[in-house]
């Protein structure tokens, strides 16, 4: 089987990317960021205190995380209930910035990720897929851009999506406080792996990043 492992900070244009490059190789998407989420989400509805370790173990106790693919796209489930849609909040990813610190909390996802990796050509994306998941991917890619640029794409998706609750400051404050967490973290922090190719999206249209990643994947696969 073969591995792409997609790394890179909030915003950098990962799963968009990697569902293009994804759909052109035939290969199955996984957006592992969402296992981070159903956890959280988990946490913030059963108001876990997430700085209280018996609390996590019995959080984690009390969660199934499940992967399935519907007509070819990711959704997951959590306790058997499709929470797809619903972790996709600003309060759900900082939840999942926060719980994603937590070592047990990564132990519980990891066969998961490397099962599905096992059975499927899969293209992997999160923070430490390269580094940690999938030391052995044949492809690794650290995606990124600059914060302000990736604050302006997520400004732009949420309005198109018809969401103006959110400011482009607010955005912009957020990515920014997820990168630290998310680089700063004792366990599995987020950095390039050393055998990673490193593309910076911040110039880019979607259509060159997904060429550049094309080529990347070509190179290393033939
Ligand atoms: O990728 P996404 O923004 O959905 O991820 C949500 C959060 O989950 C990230 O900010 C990060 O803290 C965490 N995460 C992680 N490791 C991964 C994927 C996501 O720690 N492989």
């Amino acid at each position: 089987m073969i591995s792409i492992a997609i790394d890179g900070p909030a915003g950098a244009g990962k799963s968009t990317i990697a569902k293009a490059v994804a759909k052109q190789l035939e290969y199955i998407y996984v957006d592992t960021g969402a296992l981070y989420r159903s956890i959280a989400l988990n946490a913030i509805n059963s108001g876990t205190n997430t700085d209280n370790e018996a609390e996590i173990n019995e959080l984690l106790n009390n969660t199934k995380v499940e992967i399935k693919f519907i007509n070819g796209e990711q959704r997951v489930f959590l306790n058997s209930q499709d929470v797809s849609d619903k972790i996709r909040t600003t309060e759900v990813s900082m939840m999942a910035s926060k719980v994603s610190a937590i070592a047990t909390v990564r132990d519980f996802l990891l066969e998961l990720q490397r099962g599905l990796a096992r059975e499927n050509n899969v293209i992997m994306d999160g923070r430490d897929i390269g580094t940690v998941v999938l030391p052995q991917a044949q492809v690794k890619i650290f995606l990124t851009a600059s914060a302000q640029c990736r604050a302006k794409r997520r400004y732009k998706d949420y309005l198109a999506a018809g969401n103006t609750q959110e400011s482009y400051e607010q955005i912009l404050a957020d990515i920014q406080q997820r990168d630290y967490n998310d680089s700063h973290r004792a366990v599995a922090p987020l950095k390039p792996a050393e055998d990673s190719v490193v593309v910076d999206t911040s110039d880019d249209t979607l259509e060159q990043s997904v060429e550049k990643i094309i080529a990347v994947v070509n190179s290393k696969i033939k």
